[in-house]
């Protein structure tokens, strides 16, 4: 659905975006990740034609977005990072106003169910209130029934519970055979959502992978800890933080075997007893340099 080589984006002296690669799927949620400024907005509009590009070949359904024609635009949906409402029209107005630009737009009514808006369809669009704005964004990119739906920070602003619904939401266009491209800055986010994710940091793809193994995350070191009145020491190699034993652990199945043996001979039953890998956001820190 997309492809990419070598692409490169200057700003005067900046490499917005620094040769990078980038292939994804039919029918895959592919989350783009990275820091403020690393690059995911100008690589999202190239792919979506709004921007042009430096260098660097671009296949978006097959054809260079900055060339593509009408045909194309119907193929692919966008929510933009910003956007402004349509003044003095309804969310059901705006749909159909922008159901007019397709040749074969989904249904109103059903898409403004999809993204839970029934309550709000007859209600002014900039009377919205931020997070209802964006599901009404999404509406929009979908409207036009797409293949390919790309979706900026689609939950920036939203309740735990409206993510919740727009996840939901999201989660539906893989039932409908539909490929995303996401950006997000939240971790459980494309934890939960996607298939496959890339990491770019200053303009370059630092990592690429499942939620599961990106940056070697299958492979790093368990995290055991637990709390031992005072003068106990473990069996094993620790570190104390926070008034817990901490153990970075390459073996946990046999560290915790020895822990609990251990501990079963002495009678404690580390009630507080945590096992735990490192988190997707443990590991995008790692690759992005921040504090982990
Ligand atoms: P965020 O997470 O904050 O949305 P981003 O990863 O989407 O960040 P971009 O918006 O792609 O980042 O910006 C990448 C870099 O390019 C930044 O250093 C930014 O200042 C610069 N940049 C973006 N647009 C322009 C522009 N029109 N002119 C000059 N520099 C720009």
């Amino acid at each position: 659905m997309i492809s990419v080589r070598g692409l490169r984006k200057r700003y005067a002296a900046v490499d917005a975006v620094a040769g990078i690669d980038l292939e994804v799927r039919r029918g895959e949620i592919f989350a783009f990740l990275g820091p403020n400024g690393a690059g995911k907005t100008t690589t999202v509009e190239i792919l979506e034609g709004f921007r042009t590009r430096t260098e660097g070949d671009v296949r978006v359904l097959g054809a260079d977005p900055a060339h593509a024609g009408s045909e194309w635009r119907n193929r692919v949906g966008c929510v933009l990072q910003e956007s402004s409402a349509e003044p003095g029209l309804t969310v059901r107005e705006c749909l159909q106003l922008y159901a007019g630009y397709y040749a074969r737009p989904r249904d109103i009514d059903d898409t403004v169910a999809l993204v839970g808006l029934e309550a709000k369809a007859d209600s002014l669009a900039e009377q919205l209130s931020g997070g209802q704005r964006r599901r009404l964004d999404v509406a929009l990119a979908l409207i036009g029934d797409p293949e390919l739906v790309f979706l900026d920070e689609p939950t920036t602003g939203f309740d735990p519970s409206a993510r919740r619904a727009a996840w939901e939401v999201i989660d539906g266009l893989r039932a409908l055979g539909k490929t995303v491209f996401l950006t997000t800055h939240y971790m459980d986010e494309a934890e939960n959502l996607s298939d496959r994710i890339a990491v770019i940091s200053n303009g370059t793809i630092v990592a690429e992978g499942t939620p599961q193994t990106l940056g070697g995350r299958e492979r790093m070191a368990a995290r055991i800890s637990f709390a031992l009145p005072d003068g106990v020491e473990p069996p094993v190699p620790a570190k104390h933080v926070n008034g817990r034993v901490v153990i970075d652990s390459e073996q946990p199945l046999q560290d915790m075997k020895a822990i609990a043996d251990w501990a079963i001979a002495r009678g404690l039953d580390l009630a507080d007893l945590d096992v735990r890998r490192p988190s997707l956001e443990d590991v995008y820190l790692q690759l992005t340099g921040g504090a982990a």
